[in-house]
């Protein structure tokens, strides 16, 4: 029996036309400064390309999600200048190195929210402190099952950290997904955000990375943070041009992978001892709760051993499922008949 992965969209391979394009581009070393670029064209072209896709002045590329976030945080905050983050934002529940005191030392202020969005009064409370350097979103919201914050709730936001003078940063790790399931394109979306990371190594299908957009200013000095953390990178064009080929050729086609996580949450919703707030799930991950005997890490291994389906671990009482360009129609609807089956069993 086929296994059906649905851990992460980290796992989706590029294609035989990007892997043919990254063989024809012409590279240099990065590291070396041509005016405000490296010379490596390549990436010089991705970077313009992104940015403009954005409606940005500029983009920088980076090998990771990660490494982006902490890059823009670093580069707005010194150590101990205080950031505006989530107890389940990914920044801070998963990557960890921003807040941490022994690497970047910026100090973590957790703030309730709903789906993503900030609780505006609690949120003007404390920038009215007046000593909030940055305000950082996540769009679409891993931890809360890949939701969306609108446009509508991102000017509220943006309006409050104007007023006050704080910056602001979106981890837009999923961000096509999230333009895509509201109809608007990314530059629409992130319009006035002072900085945004997208990760190209998920639903864009390109193997490594991630890039920055932000006024030239910001990337210039992101630029020189990325070197401090090690991320300069030589021929860095063959991953970059993979990027800008996945932004131009593959983004559009995140649209198929909401609307299969969509069916498939809808499919599985009513099957025994799970539950799925259908009202989280817009775009390509779908959170199941789970109330029967099996708890979290047995319930994976259960499911996969006994169904062939792979799913990704949230907590004992959660599990993650997600779409991907290597996730057909098919493979929906047959994962739905196992997954609606292995609840029945257990
Ligand atoms: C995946 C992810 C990242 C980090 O990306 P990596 O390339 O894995 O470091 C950051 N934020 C969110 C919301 C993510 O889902």
């Amino acid at each position: 029996m086929k296994t059906i992965d649905l851990r992460s969209d980290t796992v989706t391979l590029p294609t035989r036309e990007m892997l043919e394009y990254m063989i024809s581009v012409p590279l240099g070393d990065d590291g070396r400064a041509k005016g405000s670029k490296g010379e490596d064209p390549t990436a010089a072209e991705a970077e313009a390309y992104v940015a403009k896709v954005f409606g940005k002045e500029d983009a920088l590329y980076v090998p990771s999600g990660s490494m982006g976030n902490m890059v823009c945080v670093a580069t707005h905050c010194k150590r101990g200048e205080k950031a505006v983050t989530a107890v389940n934002m990914h920044m801070y529940k998963a990557e960890k190195g921003i807040f941490s005191p022994d690497l970047c030392g910026i100090v973590p202020v957790c703030l309730p929210h709903t789906k993503g969005v900030y609780d505006l009064k609690e949120l003007e409370k404390t920038l009215k402190g007046g000593d909030i350097k940055l305000v950082c979103l996540e769009n679409t919201y891993n931890f809360e099952g890949g939701c969306v914050i609108s446009r509508e709730d991102i000017e509220k936001i943006l309006k409050l950290c104007k007023q006050y003078g704080a910056a602001t940063h979106m981890d837009g790790a999923r961000v096509f997904n999230a333009a895509s399931a509201l109809g608007i394109s990314v530059a629409e979306l992130t319009e006035g955000v002072d900085s945004v990371q997208f990760c190209v190594s998920k639903g864009l299908s390109a193997p490594i990375g991630s890039f920055l957009v932000g006024s030239r200013e910001f990337i210039e000095k992101a630029r020189a943070t990325r070197k401090l953390m090690g991320g300069q990178l030589r021929q860095v064009g063959l991953l970059a041009g993979a990027g800008m080929y996945a932004v131009q050729h593959l983004s559009e086609r995140v649209a198929h992978d909401n609307a299969r996580a969509r069916k498939l949450a809808e499919g599985i919703q009513d099957a025994k001892d799970i539950s799925i707030d259908l009202s989280t799930v817009q775009t390509n991950i779908v959170k199941v709760d789970l109330h029967g005997a099996l708890k979290g890490k047995d319930w994976l291994r259960a499911l996969e051993e006994e169904a062939h389906v792979r799913a990704h671990y949230i907590t004992d009482d959660s599990i993650r499922l997600v779409t991907y360009r290597g996730i057909s129609d098919e493979d929906i609807d047959e994962a739905i008949v196992r997954i609606r089956n292995f609840c029945a069993a257990h």
